[in-house]
Parts: C-alpha cells; structure tokens; sequence
C-alpha cells in the first residue's frame, strides 16, 4: 500500500503500490494538470519579465558601450 497526500487538493489517496500511483505525487490526472497549469503560469510570468528586464538592461549598457568603443583605439592606428 501507498499512500500520500495530494498536494493540490490535499486528499488523501491510498495506491496499491508506488508503481501504481501514476500521477504521483498528486490523487488524479486533473490534480495533476492543475500542477501544470500552475507552472505553465509562472513560466509565462518569467517569460513575460524577460524582454523588460532586457530591454532595461540594453538601455543601462548602451552608453558604456559606446565609452568603451570611444577610449579604445582602432585597431591598425598603432601598425
Ligand atoms: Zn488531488
């Protein structure tokens, strides 16, 4: 016997052994794709922070960039 607790909707479920117990560690398929829905939503949210936090960080890098690019000296001024 195995048993556990789901940890979506707290149940408790009792399998006849762990290698039964297919949507471990949740009671049912639906327990389990509510799991994922909450993953799939918090990669969403990450995915939607990127292109902001990037395109803060391009405006930050822009100005040194152009710093860097102004104090080094071409290449072949020195041949
Ligand atoms: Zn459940």
């Amino acid at each position: 016997m195995y048993t556990l607790k789901c940890p979506i909707c707290q149940h408790q479920v009792t399998y006849p052994s762990e290698e039964k117990a297919i949507y471990l560690p949740f009671c049912s398929k639906r327990c389990k794709l509510i799991d994922l829905g909450r993953w799939l939503n918090e990669e969403y949210r990450i995915i939607e922070e990127l292109p902001h936090s990037d395109a803060l960080m391009r405006q930050e890098k822009s100005p040194k960039d152009r710093e860097r690019d102004h104090n080094t000296p071409t290449e072949g001024d020195n041949v």
